[in-house]
C-alpha cells in the first residue's frame, strides 16, 4: 500500500482527554477517531490491525470446532425479561423503542439470544455438546468511557457459548476454552495470565479472567509462576505455618498492659514510639455500615483492600467520624483496638495467628499491650488485606508477583441458569428432560489491540509484535524523487508479492517519514538514501531493537527473510 493511496492520519498532538500509551498513540499514528464520548472510528491502519486480531481468534474457534454465527446487535425486550436481566442491568443497557413503541435493547453480552436460539434445535443428548461463537458489536453505556477503545461505549467482543448434557460436560467445555484462551493469547503475540475472578452480572460459579499484565490496567491482579492466579479483590497469600507457629508469631500470651502514648495515632508513630515492628500491631478501622457500626482488624504492616472490604461491609458503609469513634469506643480517634469494644469486628485471616499485639486501648493518649486472640477480642476471619508482591503463593509458596492488567478475556461456567429461565432442555438417553449446561466466554477484541499497543511501546510510538502488525514492512525512500525514489517504486513492487509492504511514497522531508514509521511502529523497515545509492545498498532496520544492517539492493530479497 503507498502511503499517498490509503489514509493514515498522523497526528502530533493528541486531545487532553487522552492519558493513556495506547489510547494516544492509536489516535497519534491515525488508527482510530473520536466520533463521540466512548465512540471510535477505526481507521484504514486499525482496521487492518483489528483484522488481524480477529483472524487469529476466527481460525483458533474453527479449528476447536466452535461454530461461528452472527446474532443480531438489537434485541427485543421480551427475551431479557425471560431472565430477569431487563430488570438487572441497570443504567449501562443501551434501551430503545421502535416505532410502534415496542422496547429493545443493544445487547452488551448474549446469553439469551444463543440460549433461545440453541434451545430452538438442541432436543436431545445426541445434539450435544456444542460451541457457538461469535464476532460482533456490542453496547454498554459506560457512565465515564475512557482510555480510548479500551473502554467505549462500542466495541467489538467475540463471544462463546458451551452447551453440554451435564456439569461433567459443561467443565470439559469450559477447560477446552481456558486451553483455547491460551492459545489464542500466545498467537497474539499477546502476554496475559489467568486469574480467578467473579462472576459479576453474567452469573455462574467458576469464573476466570484472562488479564493482560499492564501499567495501563485499571484492576490489580496477583499472580505466580506456577499458574495460580486471582484479581486483587479475590487473592489471598498463604499463612505459613511456620511462621504462624514461630516467634514472635506464636508466643505464650502475656497479660495485658496499658502504655501512654500522649498524642500519637497512626501505627507509623505508635510503632516508632514505642520502638516496636508495625506488624506487632493491630490497626482498626470503624465503619459505619447498613447494619450499625463494625470495627475491621488488620495488621500494622498491612492494609485492607478496599474491594474485599465493600464485599465484606457493604457498598454503603463509610468510616465512622470522630464523634461517632468517641461514642462508640470511648476514646478519640486514633487510639480504637478491638479489646473490649462491643462491635461486630471483621479480622483479616493473619490476626488469628499473631500473639501479644498491640492496639489502641479506646481512651485518650493510651495503647495496649498483649492482645492476644481469643482471650481479649471476638472477631470473624477472613480475607481482607491487600495481598503484595513477593507474599507467599497460596498453592506453592513462592513470592507472588503484583501488577496492574487489562482484562482482554473472560470465562464463566454458568450450569443451568439461563437454560432453566429460557426453557432450554434436552431429553437425555432415559427420556428424562433435562435444562442444558451452560459456560459462556469473551474476548475484549478491539480492547486487545490497544492491550498489544500498551505492552509493545517507547516514546517514539507503536512497535508491533509481528505477527500482529497491520503491515510487515515499511519502505522508506529518503528523498521523494530521484534514484532512491524509482529503486524504491522497484523493491515495493518486487515486495508487495509476498510481504503486507506499506510504502512511504509522501512529498516530505525524510524526517517526518522516519517520525511516523517510529509511531506507527511497522516491525521491519527499508531505507533507500542517496549515499546508498552511490554504493548500491539500502538499510534494512528492525523497530523492535533498532537492529539496521546494510544490504546490497539485489540482496533484499534474500535478506528481507531474516528481518520478518
Ligand atoms: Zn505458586
Amino acid at each position: 500500500m503507498r502511503f499517498t493511496k490509503t489514509l493514515i492520519p498522523t497526528m502530533k498532538e493528541v486531545p487532553s482527554d487522552a492519558v493513556t500509551p495506547s489510547h494516544i498513540l492509536m489516535l497519534r499514528s491515525g488508527m482510530i477517531r473520536k466520533l463521540a464520548s466512548g465512540i471510535y472510528e477505526w481507521l484504514p491502519l486499525g482496521k487492518k490491525a483489528l483484522n488481524k486480531v480477529e483472524k487469529v481468534i476466527r481460525e483458533l474457534h474453527d479449528e476447536e470446532g466452535c461454530l461461528e454465527v452472527l446474532l443480531p446487535a438489537l434485541l427485543p425486550k421480551s427475551l431479557w425479561e425471560l431472565s430477569g436481566r431487563w430488570a438487572e442491568y441497570g443504567a449501562e443497557l443501551v434501551r430503545l423503542k421502535d416505532r410502534q413503541g415496542r422496547e429493545f435493547c443493544l445487547a452488551p453480552t448474549h446469553e439469551e439470544a444463543i440460549t433461545e436460539l440453541a434451545g430452538n434445535y438442541i432436543k436431545s443428548y445426541k445434539d450435544l455438546p456444542k460451541i457457538f461463537y461469535q464476532i460482533q458489536t456490542k453496547y454498554r453505556d459506560e457512565i465515564r468511557p475512557r482510555f480510548g477503545v479500551m473502554r467505549a461505549r462500542e466495541f467489538i467482543m467475540k463471544d462463546a457459548y458451551s452447551f453440554d448434557a451435564d456439569g461433567k460436560g459443561a467443565e470439559l467445555s469450559y477447560d477446552r476454552m481456558f486451553a483455547l484462551y491460551k492459545k489464542i493469547c500466545a498467537a497474539l503475540s499477546l502476554k496475559a495470565v489467568p486469574v480467578l475472578a467473579k462472576t459479576g452480572l453474567i452469573g455462574g460459579t467458576k469464573s476466570h479472567e484472562f488479564m493482560a499484565p499492564s501499567d495501563e490496567g485499571e484492576e490489580e491482579l496477583v499472580y505466580c509462576r506456577c499458574g495460580w492466579g486471582a484479581n486483587q479483590e479475590l487473592a489471598h497469600s498463604k499463612i505459613s505455618a511456620a511462621k504462624a507457629e514461630s516467634a514472635p508469631w506464636r508466643e505464650d500470651p502475656r497479660p495485658l498492659e496499658e502504655v501512654s502514648t500522649p498524642g500519637v495515632r497512626t501505627v507509623e508513630e505508635v510503632s516508632a514510639f514505642l520502638k516496636m515492628p508495625e506488624e506487632k500491631f493491630i490497626k482498626t478501622l470503624i465503619y459505619r455500615t447498613a447494619e450499625g457500626f463494625a470495627c475491621v482488624l488488620v495488621r500494622g504492616d498491612h492494609s485492607a483492600d478496599p474491594a474485599k472490604l465493600r464485599a465484606i461491609i457493604g457498598e454503603d458503609a463509610r468510616l465512622a467520624d470522630e464523634k461517632e469513634i468517641e461514642e462508640i469506643t470511648g476514646g478519640p480517634l486514633g487510639f480504637s483496638g478491638p479489646a473490649g469494644l462491643k462491635i461486630k469486628a471483621y479480622a483479616d485471616n493473619t490476626i488469628k495467628y499473631c500473639s501479644n499485639m498491640v492496639s489502641g486501648a479506646n481512651k485518650k493518649d493510651a495503647h495496649i499491650k498483649n492482645i492476644n486472640y481469643p482471650r481479649d477480642f471476638e472477631a470473624e476471619f477472613m480475607n481482607i488485606r491487600t495481598v503484595k508482591a513477593g507474599d507467599p503463593c497460596p498453592e506453592c509458596g513462592k513470592a507472588l508477583d503484583v501488577a496492574r492488567g487489562i482484562e482482554i478475556g473472560h470465562t464463566f461456567y454458568l450450569g443451568t441458569k439461563y437454560s432453566e429461565k429460557l426453557k432450554a432442555s434436552f431429553t437425555d438417553k432415559a427420556g428424562k428432560d433435562l435444562p442444558i449446561e451452560m459456560g459462556c466466554y469473551g474476548i475484549g477484541v478491539s480492547r486487545i489491540v490497544a492491550a498489544l499497543i500498551s505492552q509493545n511501546h517507547d516514546d517514539k510510538g507503536i512497535i508491533w509484535p509481528r505477527a500482529m502488525a497491520p503491515y510487515q514492512i515499511e519502505i522508506i525512500a529518503a528523498s521523494s524523487n530521484g534514484p532512491a525514489m524509482e529503486k524504491a517504486e522497484e523493491i515495493y513492487e518486487a515486495l508487495s508479492k509476498k510481504y503486507e509492504v506499506l510504502f512511504d511514497d509522501r512529498d516530505v522531508s525524510a524526517g517526518i517519514k522516519f517520525k511516523d514509521a517510529d509511531l506507527i511502529g511497522i516491525p521491519v523497515r527499508i531505507v533507500l538514501g542517496p549515499r546508498g545509492m552511490k554504493t548500491g545498498e539500502c538499510e534494512i532496520q528492525s523497530r523492535a531493537d533498532g537492529k539496521t544492517e546494510a544490504v546490497k539492493l539485489d540482496k533484499i530479497l534474500e535478506k528481507i527473510s531474516d528481518f520478518t
